[in-house]
């Protein structure tokens, strides 16, 4: 296994359509290293996600898992880790949520997207068998933000301008707000 380098924003790799991997290749030793690569990389950089252009490997596979106690979002709940490879997005439920985004390959900086709250995704995984799964609130974000990188998008695309901050910024100034309108709202 090895940690590999996380490609940063501006790297032309990270706005490629990644390949679908054909069925026949998906249990070959070339796809298990990388995937092992993606994990050591993504815990690492304690991510909960990471998808293989990040490393450098423009093909449609992802990562997604929620460690137990991961503070680095504290809308996260544990999701036990699952390999998504040639997935394939379906929205269940329109209703838009927003959450502060962050990604490995633009370091220091959160950003505010609102994407649909329900999906489903269609995947393979690592032993070729096909999957559907229906994710909701805030790890169908997740899903949607690693998959985007399959698709050459980078979630900074889909930040209003003045919804962009340093992560510091972000837990200084917006983060208290963010609380406060949760208690609000319990309270309420
Ligand atoms: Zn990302």
């Amino acid at each position: 296994m090895a940690t590999r380098r996380v490609l940063r924003m501006g790297n032309p790799l990270l706005r490629q359509k990644a390949e679908p991997i054909p069925l026949e290749e998906i249990t070959s030793d070339d796809i298990k290293n990388l995937l092992k690569d993606m994990n050591e990389t993504m815990n690492v950089n304690k991510g909960i996600g990471i998808a293989a252009p990040q490393i450098g490997v423009s093909k449609q596979v992802a990562i997604v898992g929620i460690p137990k106690g991961s503070d680095r979002y504290r809308y996260a709940k544990e999701f036990d880790l699952v390999t998504v490879i040639n997935p394939v997005v379906t929205v269940l439920d329109e209703t838009k949520q927003g959450y502060w985004e962050g990604c490995l390959s633009v370091p220091k900086l959160r950003g505010f997207v609102e994407r649909p709250r329900k999906v489903r995704v269609e995947y393979y995984d690592i032993e070729a068998k096909k999957h559907s799964v229906e994710v909701e609130d805030f790890i169908a974000t997740v899903f949607q933000h690693e998959i985007d990188h399959l698709h050459g998008i980078i979630y900074v695309d889909r930040v209003p301008p003045t919804k962009l901050s340093y992560v510091d910024e972000y837990i200084k100034y917006i983060q208290p707000l963010e609380k406060k309108e949760q208690e609000d709202k319990e309270n309420s």
